[in-house]
This record gives C-alpha cells, sequence and structure tokens, in this order.
C-alpha cells in the first residue's frame, strides 16, 4: 500500500500486516496513532506530518498483534435467521418464514415477522421490511416532537450509513440510520429528540442540550448506550 504524505514524500507499507488498514493524514497530529474501526472491521492509522517511513512502519509492525486481538473480538457480521429474535421499535419479534402467507408483516398480537418469499431472500427481505417500517415510524416520532417546538420536519429519509446514526440539514430533512429500529425504545427517543432539537440549533451548544432533555428526559441514558453498545446494531450486514 502506497502512503503519500502531506511532505510530499511517498512511501510503501508492503510487510504482510495480515488485516486490511486505513491510513489517515493528519496535519494536526502530533504523533503515529493507530485503532480499530469496528464497522469497517480494519485498523486505521493516523500519520502526523513529518514522518519517515521507518518510523511509520515499524510502528504498524509493533502493534500487529493488538490490531489482530482486538479485530478477533469483533463480533462475525450476520444476516438474519429464521427464528432469529429481533427488537423492531421496543417489540420483541420472532423472524418467522412464510413462503405462502402473502406479504411480509407484523403480527403484532404473537409478536411474530412473517416473511415471504423464497428462504435465500430472506435476509433481503427482512432488511427491506425494516427499513419501510423505520421510515414510517421515523416519520411520525419526528413530526411529532417537532410540532411540540413549534417546528417541521420537511422530510425524513432512511439511510445506511456508517460514520453516524443520523443527521438533520438545514433544509429540515432528517436522515436516520435503519439500524437505529433495532435499537432499544429509549435510545430512539433519544436520537428523535436529538435530530428534531437541530432544527432549532445547529450545533451542539449548552441550548442545544438544554431542548434535548426537555424533549426526552432519558437522553442521557439513550446516548449513553449509543456509546457503550451502538456496535451491537452493526452485526447484521
Ligand atoms: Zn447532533
Amino acid at each position: 500500500m502506497k502512503i503519500t504524505l502531506l511532505s510530499g514524500r511517498t512511501f510503501d507499507i508492503n510487510a504482510d500486516l495480515g488485516f486490511d488498514m486505513k491510513i489517515v493524514y493528519s496535519a494536526r497530529s502530533r504523533r503515529l496513532t493507530l485503532r480499530i474501526d469496528r464497522k469497517d472491521r480494519m485498523a486505521v492509522l493516523t500519520v502526523p506530518k513529518y514522518c519517515s517511513r521507518k518510523k511509520a512502519v515499524s510502528f504498524v509492525e509493533s502493534h500487529q498483534d493488538w490490531v489482530l486481538d482486538n479485530l478477533k473480538k469483533i463480533p462475525e457480521f450476520k444476516n438474519f435467521q429464521n427464528h432469529d429474535k429481533i427488537t423492531l421499535f421496543g417489540h420483541e419479534y420472532t423472524i418467522e418464514h412464510s413462503p405462502i402467507r402473502g406479504n411480509t408483516r407484523l403480527d403484532k398480537k404473537n409478536n411474530i415477522l412473517y416473511v415471504s418469499g423464497g428462504i435465500e431472500f430472506l435476509h433481503r427481505r427482512v432488511k427491506d421490511f425494516i427499513k419501510k417500517i423505520a421510515l414510517k415510524e421515523f416519520t411520525v416520532r419526528s413530526q411529532e416532537t417537532a410540532e411540540k417546538i413549534g417546528k417541521k420536519v420537511h422530510n425524513v429519509f432512511i439511510k445506511d450509513t456508517k460514520s453516524r446514526w443520523a443527521s438533520c440539514s438545514t433544509l429540515n430533512n432528517i436522515n436516520y440510520s435503519w439500524r437505529l429500529a433495532l435499537a432499544p425504545e429509549f435510545v430512539i427517543r433519544y436520537i428523535v429528540a436529538h435530530e428534531v432539537s437541530h432544527l432549532k440549533h445547529q450545533d451542539h451548544s449548552a441550548h442545544f442540550w438544554a431542548l434535548v432533555e426537555y424533549l426526552e428526559e432519558d437522553a442521557d441514558k439513550g446516548r449513553e448506550w449509543l456509546t457503550e453498545n451502538g456496535q451491537q446494531l452493526y452485526i447484521y450486514k
């Protein structure tokens, strides 16, 4: 792999490290750092402005075991499977493959998510269904929450972003990751309160956080959960 430093020099790390690595250049950082990107399952090396090839390579090599150990600890990505239990907007459902019983749908009384079609498409169908439900739920919740502060949400979109859980644009559009549908109810309430609060404050100021707490009293709990357990939502592909 070829690395171009900010100073214009280039060098290669072609040692067989046994893992994938992403290189980030940083004019601000003073030293080499290595971290694990759990979502992409790779190491991330931050290279400061003035750094020799030799130094970077030996730094990575000396941390090889640490990286491999940490990558091993990340649970494997999996597909949704028949009989899996999943939580959708706070309710637990069991996935039941049901090829001949009409559309993919929720049986709320019996807590079953019936999935139609061939078994080979089950993962795809469950994911599509969750996105559909997420769009409906997040739209309603966002509009209702916005009303409380005299604001209107223009559009809600469901995305598959890895870098952030949700975002709010200056056009009053809110994007949510479909994975949030699998999070506990209080986490969902927190994220909605957070994004809706951005309709009023486009920053993370004290005013902003006060509004989040006004809209959702368990906001702290939701935020902590995402920091500590958010990774769980990435188990499914
Ligand atoms: Zn924010």
